[in-house]
């Protein structure tokens, strides 16, 4: 089937997702809780477009909602400025700290809001996508705790986890840069809990720490990796050139 967006004509299949069709059409839509890795959240709505139906217009969180039939879509419409804009403010309103927010507030145009306290350092939104890619990748370490204002991600009793392997995959889909990671040659810190890092054997580039190197074996159901993929490639073309010759 085919919807309009900004005017463009774009094919789609019948249950995509508008982010989706407009992303494969080059067409840019902000987000902040999305990531292509993973099913949408519509948490942050950062990604709002306009949808005119028969000539009724309607706001949606792109990510989250699927085309079923024929339609109209609008991404910067005055409707849409307004709104994301808004939506811009009272995210940056509660994660000052967050160097993304701010690039986007002035972008998007976002009012400043006056009112409410903030927490200067602040750079969480609570869009959820670092537990996510806990859950969904490693071994669910983290999650959120606590109600209403008071509500963080955080480790079981802001203890470091046993079950946290240090893979860093919630800081790496962090889309506001809130989760505190630092790496030296040998070692890589974060939840509070210092990981050893294990290097390649033969190009000596850093492949992982120890516990998600043991995790990712043991899913796989294979020894652990000594090798960097690039190092184990080059091993694997040698055994062929060895067997079948050039
Ligand atoms: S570093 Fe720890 S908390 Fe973060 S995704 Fe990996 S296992 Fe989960």
């Amino acid at each position: 089937m085919k919807i309009t967006i900004n005017g463009k004509v774009c094919e789609c299949e019948k249950g995509e997702y508008i982010l989706q069709v407009a992303r494969r059409n080059g067409i840019e839509i902000p987000t902040l809780c999305h990531h292509d890795g993973f099913s949408g959240q519509g948490a942050c709505r950062v990604c709002i477009v306009e949808v005119v139906e028969k000539g009724r217009g309607k706001i949606v969180v792109s990510c989250v909602y699927p085309v079923e039939k024929e339609c109209e879509v609008f991404t910067d419409s005055e409707k849409v400025q307004k709104q994301r804009g808004m939506i811009l403010a009272l995210l940056h309103k509660k994660a000052p700290g967050s160097e993304e927010i701010s690039k986007l507030c002035s972008k998007y145009n976002a009012p400043v809001i006056d009112r409410f306290v903030e927490e200067p350092e602040n750079k969480c939104v609570m869009c959820g996508l670092c537990v996510k890619a806990c859950t969904e990748l490693s071994a669910g370490a983290i999650s959120t705790v606590n109600r209403g204002v008071t509500k963080e991600i955080a480790t079981p009793y802001h203890e470091p986890s046993s079950s946290c392997i240090g893979c860093g995959s919630c800081a790496y889909v962090c889309p506001t840069g809130a989760i505190d990671i630092t790496q030296t040659l040998s070692e890589r810190t974060i939840w509070g809990k210092t990981f050893a890092l294990v290097t390649c054997e033969s190009c000596g580039r850093v492949i992982g720490t120890k516990e998600e190197i043991a995790y990712a074996a043991k899913r796989a159901g294979r020894e652990p990796d000594t090798l960097c993929d690039a190092c184990r490639k080059k091993q694997i073309a040698l055994g062929f050139k060895a067997i079948y010759g050039e």
